[in-house]
């Protein structure tokens, strides 16, 4: 009867052997090692959340800063990031998103007057 017990209990160990971290930390728990063991979760709890909350940031942030438009030059959709310069990839034309549309840069040597800042206005209009 009891070597039987014995090789239900390897069956057991198989089949649980991700149960036996939890063990140790329940052990760790009822020798006064509480902290520890809360620690050890939050550490893990944080490995685990930490990937996720950056992925959902960077959603967040590529949702509002990725722009997509006609290129103003042959009108071809093209998608690029605000307030960030690139070629277009059908004509090569220098174009530019600003404030969630399409330009096309302005050529060297031409001088632009308009310089605002257009930080404030981007923070005052979010959803
Ligand atoms: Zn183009």
């Amino acid at each position: 009867m009891n070597r039987g017990n014995s090789s239900f209990s390897v069956d057991l160990s198989n089949l649980t052997s991700w149960l036996w971290p939890v063990l140790f930390l329940g052990l760790l728990a009822s020798v006064g090692l509480g902290w520890l063991v809360n620690s050890i979760l939050i550490l893990i709890g944080l490995i685990l959340i930490a990937p996720i909350v950056a992925f959902l940031i960077l959603r967040w942030w590529v949702n509002r800063n990725l722009i997509t438009g006609p290129c103003p030059v042959c009108a071809t959709e093209v998608t690029g990031f605000n307030n960030t310069q690139f070629f277009c990839p059908n004509c090569q034309s220098p174009l530019q998103i600003d404030n969630g549309s399409v330009h096309r840069v302005t050529p060297p040597g031409t001088i632009d007057v308009e310089a605002v800042d257009v930080s404030v206005s981007q923070i005052s209009s979010g959803d």
